[in-house]
């Protein structure tokens, strides 16, 4: 098979294919490879109107994916697209998770961030990682990926749903907590709501095992040169020190699960 390189600058690509996770998230495929590890991100262009920092939900040598939940004009601008479609590719940026052969990892995905905590179990798993997943969300409809996760070998799926329409009827953080208490963990890692995100980390830090999670801040250029993702109260750039970053700095900064900021600067409380 003729793999098709990316050039790691900018790129025009087509969509390949497109695949319907759920009524909001839909995943598009490239016939490319960034060459990207589990937690980094891309800057997607959607022509005309904006570009947006994705995370890769996976990249095995052919193909890299993305997985975009449907939640503002780009994201509905994409969803709109169709096979044979093109956008535009920068990246791959930032940090990702590690974990060295046999760990036995704790992953713990919300919404679109089942994706890639995926790809992280797909490569974990591959090193002779150990894996329990612990998937959320509120219904059972908007659970994504559970069939991909049941596919690889030595991963454990725990799911959980607000109202109880499939497996542990509350919070995933909940079932993390009994896994915590029975088993001897490594790592946790987390990506999806930031204060989904914090819980975890609070949860593991009591059970002593240190935990990564992913964190989102508005993102423009994610070279480094517009500042638009610097952290209160350090000024560092989300898009150069992460995405994925450790729970015992992020738990230090006064933003952490409290706020994040827009376009402009001006503050949201969750
Ligand atoms: C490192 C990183 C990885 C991400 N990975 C994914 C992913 O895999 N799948 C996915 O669906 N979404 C992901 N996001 C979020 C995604 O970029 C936003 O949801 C998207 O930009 C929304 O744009 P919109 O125009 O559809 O909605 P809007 O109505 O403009 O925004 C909806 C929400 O997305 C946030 N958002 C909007 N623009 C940006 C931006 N430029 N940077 C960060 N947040 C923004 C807003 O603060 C708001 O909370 C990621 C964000 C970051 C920072």
């Amino acid at each position: 098979m003729n793999i098709k390189k990316f050039d790691s600058r900018f790129q025009i690509l087509k969509i390949a294919r497109i695949v319907k996770e759920n009524s909001v998230t839909k995943t598009f495929v490239f016939d490319y490879s960034l060459g990207a590890k589990p937690g980094q991100f891309i800057m997607l262009w959607i022509p005309g109107v904006d570009e947006k920092p994705m995370s890769v939900a996976f990249d095995d040598g052919k193909e890299f994916w993305i997985t975009v939940c449907k939640v503002g004009p780009a994201s509905e601008a994409l969803h709109k697209m169709e096979v044979g479609d093109k956008v535009g590719i920068r990246g791959p940026f930032g940090t990702f998770y590690t974990f060295s052969k046999g760990d036995h990892l704790a992953l713990v995905g919300g919404g679109y961030g089942a994706a890639p905590m995926y790809f992280s179990a797909y490569e974990a798993t591959k090193k002779g990682c150990k894996v329990d997943f612990f998937l959320g969300a509120r219904n059972k409809d908007l659970l994504s990926y559970t069939h991909k996760i049941l596919g690889l070998d030595n991963v454990k799926l725990h799911i959980s749903t607000d109202d109880g329409s499939a497996g542990f009827k509350g919070f995933i953080t909940e079932v993390l907590q009994k896994v915590l208490k029975e088993q001897k963990i490594d790592k946790v890692f987390t990506c999806g709501p930031e204060r989904m995100m914090v819980a975890v980390g609070e949860i593991a830090e009591k059970a002593g095992v240190k935990s990564f999670m992913s964190m989102e801040k508005y993102m423009k250029c994610g070279l480094g040169v517009c500042g638009q993702c610097a952290i209160d109260d350090t000024g560092e750039l989300v898009c150069k020190k992460g995405p994925v970053m450790k729970f015992d700095y992020l738990k230090k900064l006064p933003e952490l699960g409290k706020y994040h900021r827009d376009a402009q600067g001006k503050k949201h409380y969750y």
